[in-house]
């Protein structure tokens, strides 16, 4: 392999950082942070992206993965949120990314005793579903509803309500931003936290960022703070005095082996406002959320043993009870919402965005929703307009890195259908790439885990093009290896050996 692509070398990064003058430094390499950066890169501004940790390693890779118009922002009347966020799910499964984002069917049970009556469902299922502009609603007779889900819970069972959201994976969305942005020009660094900002005459000028052990100095016109949960602290950064803009509230999942294909998801009413999913995912099931109140560092997020076991209680309502045996989990993960202030319960709670201006100009934005990051990229960058002397933004959806020539896709080997099918998905029309240099070295088709898709060409491509610094990035966020369970010893060394054979790439020696 030749020079590594797209400035990865992370040396010339860190000096590009110092040495440049930015137009816009983004603060935070979430979904928001990323799309923003994505959104400005290609409107023409110099741009840099500083991640603390890992792109997406916080709330963007701990979602639902779903993308939806929210049938519960429905119950609560928020029927703008819902109406936008079924335009973007739209624009998503057909421009932006439609090798990442897919329709899927969603069943609400409806059984006897619980929370809804079946008319009502009905009807809100109706105006879910007309604000979709899909077809897809109507009352589904138990036994229809079982061949779709074959585990679904038959006792007490009345019917289920039929309608359609999309699935997808976070953290790979999360990147294929961040890779849209670095293609546009941007600088884009993760393990870079910014310690301090720096002001000249009252206005932003910048901000210290640490990285590799050292700070530098990074000059820009117009600051973002996209941190998510960590946004209030990063606001004191500017303003010791700062107040709290934002409440925080912990989500956690569990996956467990699915027992059959299943045709669709499920909603599951644990009460009037609040429901739960099963989710078919990669032939697993994904189960959650919880939803409790988090207080202090973000950072700090753990899965409880009690978390877990209320996931499993609350997917009882509907499943097979032989699913959710506690022996059957294969992973867990916790991450954190970020909720408007206000009063009332977190479940309750409206996922706004929240914008807040700083004495000296940075604008901050957090809470929203996945689904809804290109708009909210759009939107912040509108409020930026001024500062950065953007005349006009063109808010036409574009397609991400490998979203468009999926069809014309050849792959360069030939590979077994399930990595094929894998690939395809997480990197579109990307999966030539991937497999390039496979070419000349054949163990990188070799399978990372014998019992799952994800190959050792990946691992080599997140150190080269995806700016992976450890097993964990690997793992977690650019394969779906820890998902499946799979991320044992075995696993891991391998993954290092292809990293530490990587390395004379990524530092650009
Ligand atoms: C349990 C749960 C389930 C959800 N399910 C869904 C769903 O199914 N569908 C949906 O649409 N939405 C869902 N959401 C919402 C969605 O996940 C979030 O709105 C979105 O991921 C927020 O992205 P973000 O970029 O604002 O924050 P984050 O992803 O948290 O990114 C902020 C980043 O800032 C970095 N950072 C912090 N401080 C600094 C610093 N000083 N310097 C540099 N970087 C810093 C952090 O390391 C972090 O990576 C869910 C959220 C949760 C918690």
């Amino acid at each position: 392999m030749g020079e590594p692509a797209f400035g990865l070398a992370r040396e010339r990064t860190v000096d590009h950082l110092a040495e440049r003058r930015f137009d816009l430094l983004v603060i935070g390499g979430g979904i928001i942070g990323a799309g923003i950066a994505a959104h400005a890169a290609r409107a023409g501004l110099a741009v840099a992206l500083v991640e603390a940790g890992d792109f997406g390693g916080a709330t963007s890779s701990a979602s639902s993965k779903l993308i939806h118009g929210g049938l519960r922002y429905l119950r609560l009347g928020d029927v703008r949120l819902v109406r936008e966020a079924h335009h973007e799910r739209r624009t998503l499964t057909r421009i932006v990314a439609p090798h990442l984002v897919h329709r899927i069917p969603f069943l609400f049970p409806l059984y006897e005793g619980g929370p809804y009556r079946p008319a009502m469902v009905q009807s809100g299922i109706v105006v879910y579903s007309a604000l979709a502009r899909s077809r897809l609603n109507w009352l589904v007779e138990p036994a229809r509803a079982r061949d779709m889900v074959p585990s679904l819970r038959p006792d007490g069972l009345r019917s289920c309500a039929l309608y359609t959201d999309a699935w997808t994976n976070d953290a790979r969305l999360c990147l294929a931003n961040v890779r849209a942005a670095a293609d546009a020009g941007a600088c884009v660094l993760n393990g870079a936290e910014v310690v301090a900002l720096r002001s000249s005459r009252g206005r932003l000028v910048g901000a210290e960022v640490s990285v590799d052990g050292r700070d530098i100095a990074v000059e820009a016109r117009a600051c973002v703070n996209a941190t998510g949960p960590w946004v209030d602290q990063v606001r004191r950064l500017e303003d010791p005095r700062a107040g709290t803009s934002v409440r925080l509230s912990k989500g956690v999942h569990a996956l467990v082996p699915a027992d059959a294909e299943w045709a669709a998801a499920l909603t599951i009413a644990q009460d009037d406002v609040r429901v739960t999913f099963a989710v078919p995912w990669y032939g697993m099931l994904l189960l959650g959320t919880t939803d409790s109140p988090h207080e202090g560092d973000p950072a700090a997020v753990v899965v409880q043993q009690a978390d877990v076991e209320q996931i499993l209680a609350e997917a009882l309502i509907a499943l097979d009870p032989a699913l959710l045996d506690r022996d059957r989990v294969l992973a867990t993960y916790a991450g954190i919402r970020v909720l408007p202030t206000g009063t009332g319960d977190s479940v309750n709670a409206r996922r706004e965005t929240v914008f807040t201006r700083g004495p000296a100009g940075m604008l901050s934005v957090a809470g929203g929703k996945l689904t809804t990051y290109r708009r909210i990229a759009l939107t912040t960058l509108d409020r930026l307009r001024p500062e950065l002397r953007l005349n006009r933004l063109d808010t036409r959806p574009w397609p991400l890195p490998g979203a468009s020539g999926l069809e014309q896709s050849t792959l360069p080997l030939e590979v077994e259908p399930d990595i094929r099918a894998h690939l395809l998905h997480l990197y579109g029309s990307l999966a030539t790439e991937v497999l390039a240099p496979a070419l000349e070295d054949p163990t990188l088709l070799e399978r990372l885990h014998p019992r799952g898709p994800d190959i050792a060409a990946q691992a080599l491509y997140a150190a080269t093009h995806e700016w992976a610094r450890n097993t964990d990035d690997v793992l977690r966020r650019r394969t779906t290896v820890f998902y499946r369970g799979l991320a044992g010893e075995d696993t891991v060394a391998r993954v290092e050996r292809v990293l530490a054979a990587a390395a004379p790439l990524r530092s650009g020696s």
